[in-house]
Parts: structure tokens; sequence; C-alpha cells
């Protein structure tokens, strides 16, 4: 795996954490380590990773500048894995009081290979309440050749009593500019010669998790080979954009919300995701902003209020529901005071654009039209037994969970067979060949049944859809009339994290 092969080995290798490393640096030179860390933050940013290096630093007998060695028999042994003093506990498999009470009896005795004990708890906020409880009491007292290091990706679920107790970092998404320095990095010392653009992309997708960019460089140089271009790139990411995601821009940029509720509409009569077209079109509005605040060009206002109103559109409740969308295009055009969502309805002229039917927060969607009310209600039940099988499957498995992400359909859930349609190979292969166990067992788990999962290739429903050629970034760019990029010119770039 390419990932574990790349994992940082040491401070100075942690990408995108630089407030983490500086501050626990400083604390090793000073020699004012703490009791007990709670790493918190997204997966994928190098929790587990960081707290590996600082169990080697605080045991390296060769420590530099609060690094550790690599190289001494501690380093040597927890590189390998194989240290027992470093006692890693999954919390989210070993979650109950008497798992706690086991690591607590422990505790107490002396280290038998380093010179200080490191407990690893990782998504410690699975742990029940009496577990908690346990896990505080040997918080208060920690033996002092003892080191907790908690790591959780929800802050939010621990109790006050346990953050209280630690000393806290927030680790951050990675920047896609860290993530592409990065995966060129690995990629050069892999041999591959993948194009910026690409780097870009898989960046992008990866959402600041640094393990899922990596992971996703691997898949994609596994199944197009070590020179991939950028439309294999974004083929094996199921990122060929759909070209209504510059209609639509294009729309916004004009403020003409007629066309763009229009393509709303259409998008979400296709049966798409919408919060993944949403996603693309932002993207697709920063190049534009991008391109026209380099050319000081008068729509960069009109740009960033598509962007900004686009980006709060929350999809969360029901992912296929046009109306975010829709609301958000209206307070694009129309100013946030004239369409405040979701209760207020559009003016009137606009509301004919968008259908009138008198029901506009929930317009039918055709693609599967069997049964009218039963139809719509059958889609969002498979809708939702795939979000909770994606949330139940990135529980247990969060790298090959990715690839359930948004990257299918549930064809068939009744009777003892589960079938998942995928529109690209890569995810369908990962999820048959890598991912069949958990998917059954979870599906399982939620049927109440045993399920066997059968897979197949479909196609997005989307009869407009065309592959962007030739460096969308580029030419979305040129088309702007933008210029090639002069350092130090000109307004700074809109941030480079998508919402
Ligand atoms: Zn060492």
């Amino acid at each position: 795996m390419l990932y574990g092969k790349w994992r940082p080995r040491g401070f100075d290798e942690v990408v995108g954490q630089d407030h983490v490393v500086a501050t626990l640096r400083n604390a090793l030179i000073t020699d004012q380590v703490a009791h007990a860390y709670l790493f918190s933050g997204p997966r994928g940013t190098g929790k587990t990773t960081t707290a590996r290096i600082l169990a080697k630093a605080v045991n390296c007998r060769e420590r530099r500048e609060g690094d550790p060695c690599n190289a001494c028999r501690a380093c040597e042994a927890i590189n390998r894995g194989n240290a027992l003093d470093l006692i890693e506990m999954d919390a989210a498999s070993n979650r109950g009081i008497d798992d706690v009470r086991e690591l607590r009896d422990k505790i107490a005795f002396a280290p038998s290979d380093l010179d200080r004990k490191v407990y690893l708890l990782d998504e410690v906020h699975m742990l029940t309440t009496g577990a908690f409880n346990a896990l505080l009491k040997t918080l208060e007292e920690p033996p002092p050749h003892a080191i907790f290091i908690l790591a959780t990706t929800e802050l939010h679920e621990l109790p006050p009593t346990i953050v209280s107790r630690c000393q806290r970092f927030d680790f951050r998404r990675v920047s896609v500019e860290a993530m592409v320095e990065r995966l060129g990095y690995i990629a050069g010392r892999e041999g591959y010669a993948v194009p910026e653009e690409g780097l870009l992309a898989i960046a992008r997708e990866a959402r600041g998790a640094l393990r899922d960019a990596i992971t996703l460089l691997e898949q994609i140089a596994a199944t197009y080979g070590p020179a991939p271009g950028t439309d294999d790139v974004l083929e094996g990411l199921g990122l060929v954009r759909d070209e209504r995601t510059e209609r639509l821009a294009g729309a916004l940029a004009a403020r003409d919300l007629g066309a763009a509720l229009a393509l709303a509409r259409e998008v979400a009569a296709d049966g798409l995701d919408i919060a993944r077209f949403t996603r693309e079109t932002i993207d697709t509005l920063r190049e534009r902003l991008l391109a026209a605040a380099r050319e000081r060009a008068p729509e960069v206002e009109t740009l960033t209020a598509a962007v900004a109103e686009l980006a709060g559109a929350d999809f969360r409740r029901d992912p296929g529901n046009p109306v975010p969308l829709e609301v958000a295009c209206a307070a694009a055009v129309l100013g946030p005071a004239r369409a405040v969502a979701p209760a207020a309805p559009a003016p009137a002229g606009e509301r004919a654009q968008s259908g009138g039917e008198g029901r506009p927060r929930r317009p039918a969607r055709p693609r599967r039209p069997a049964g009218g009310a039963s139809g719509e209600d059958a889609r969002s039940r498979e809708q939702r037994f795939l979000d909770e099988l994606y949330a139940r499957c990135k529980m247990a498995q969060p790298t090959l969970a990715a690839w359930l992400n948004g990257s299918c359909e549930v064809l068939a859930m009744d009777g003892d067979e589960l079938r998942l349609g995928f529109y690209h190979p890569i995810h369908m292969q990962k999820i048959d060949n890598d991912g069949r166990t958990l998917v059954e067992q979870k599906a399982g788990e939620m049927l109440e049944r045993p399920v066997t999962l059968s897979v197949e290739r479909i196609e997005k429903a989307a009869p407009a859809r065309a592959p962007v050629r030739g460096g969308h970034l580029a030419k979305a760019a040129r088309a702007m009339g933008a210029k090639p990029v002069e350092s130090g010119d000109g307004p700074p770039p809109p941030p480079p994290e998508r919402s």
C-alpha cells in the first residue's frame, strides 16, 4: 500500500499540520510532554501518524530538535510495529468498560521495552459511558511512565470531562496545495508521471484527507498505468464533469435566474446527485472567479455571491432534492434578502420558471416514474439505505467505504440480494474485491438478514452529459480571457478548499 509506504516517519514529513507539529516539537525540546493528548480532526489528516511519531520521540535516545532518529532500538521497534509499549486500541471495536478496565489494570506495570508506555486510543468517541468513566479515572491519576493519546473524528461526542483532562490538538483538512505537493513528491519517487491537473483533481476529490488522496493516486496508477493522462484521472475519479455545470455557472454569472432554475430542474429530473452537481458547479464558478479576479472583470461580485450561496446549500436531509440548489441560485441572483431559504416563496415570475406546480419543495423526479408518490418513497428509501450503509462502513473501514460515496445506486435490496450499480469501474472493482465482506456485513446488520452483494456497471442517466476534454481549468480561465499567472500581480485567489 502506497499510503503505508509513504507514511511520515518524522514530524518534518507531516503534511499540513504545522501548528500541531510546532507545539509538540517544542514540548519535546523543553521536556514538557503532557500525560494525555487529544488529537481531533477529520479522518485521513495524520492523527495516528503523528501519534506514532510522538510515541517514538518520547522514547528515542537520539532525539534531535524534538524529532525521533528513526534508527535507535526504540524508533525501529515502533516503525516495525512490534514495540510492546506502544499500545494501540481501536475504541470502535473495544468500546466497553471491560476493555478499558483491562487497559487500566495493565497500565500500572512498568514499560517492558521502552522508557514510556504510550496508549493510542483511536476513534475514542465510540467508548460507552461506563468505559469513559473508567478512562477518566486513569486520566486523573496516570502513572508517570504512561502517556495517553486519544484520537477522534467526532470531538463533540466526547464528554467534556475527558476533553478537559487532555491537551488538545485540532488537525485540519490538508489544503489542496499541500496535497498536490505531497502527491507530486510520492508520484515522482514511484516513477509515476501524472499531470499537475490530474494531481489537482485527486487532491480536490480527497477533500482534505491526504490518506484518501494517496489511495486514489495508487488506484489510478494501478488502473491506467504509471503515466495516466488528465482525462484518465478524471474518469477514474468519476469526475468527468457535466457540461451543465458550465452552463449553470454561465447563467449565474449573467444573472439569468430563469436559465439557472431550468438547469437545476433538468439535472434533478435526470436523477443526478444534486449535491455533487452543486459542488462541481461551485468549482466551475471558482475557476471563473479566479480568472475574473485576475482580469479585474466586473462580474467578480456576482460570482462571489454565487459561490457563497451555492456553498451554503444544505443537501444533508435529501441529496436528491433540487430545492436547496434552486434557492441558492435565486439568492445568488436576487440577493439573500429576497430569497430567504427555504420558507419564502420565490417571486412570482421565477416561480413560474420553476414549474409553479404548487409543491415547489418536492418537484417530481421523472427518472423513476413508477407509481408517483410510492415511486418517490422507494427512491428515498433506497437512498436512505445507501446513506446509512455508507455511514456504517465508513465507521468500520473509512478508506474502503470511500468507494461507496456517491458512486453507486441501490438496484435491488429486497430478498437476500443487495445489488449495487456503479458508475465507474474502479469503484465497482474495489467494492467487489475488497469491500464485499464489509458491505455484506453492514447491510446484513441493517436488514437483519444475511445479504449477498452483487455489483454491475450502470450509466448515470444524463443525456446532456459530455466529457470535458483538454484541461477544463485552463480552458475556463482562457475563456474568461485569463493570461498565465504572474507572481505577485493582481488580487489574491479565492481560498483553495472547496466547501
Ligand atoms: Zn530513535
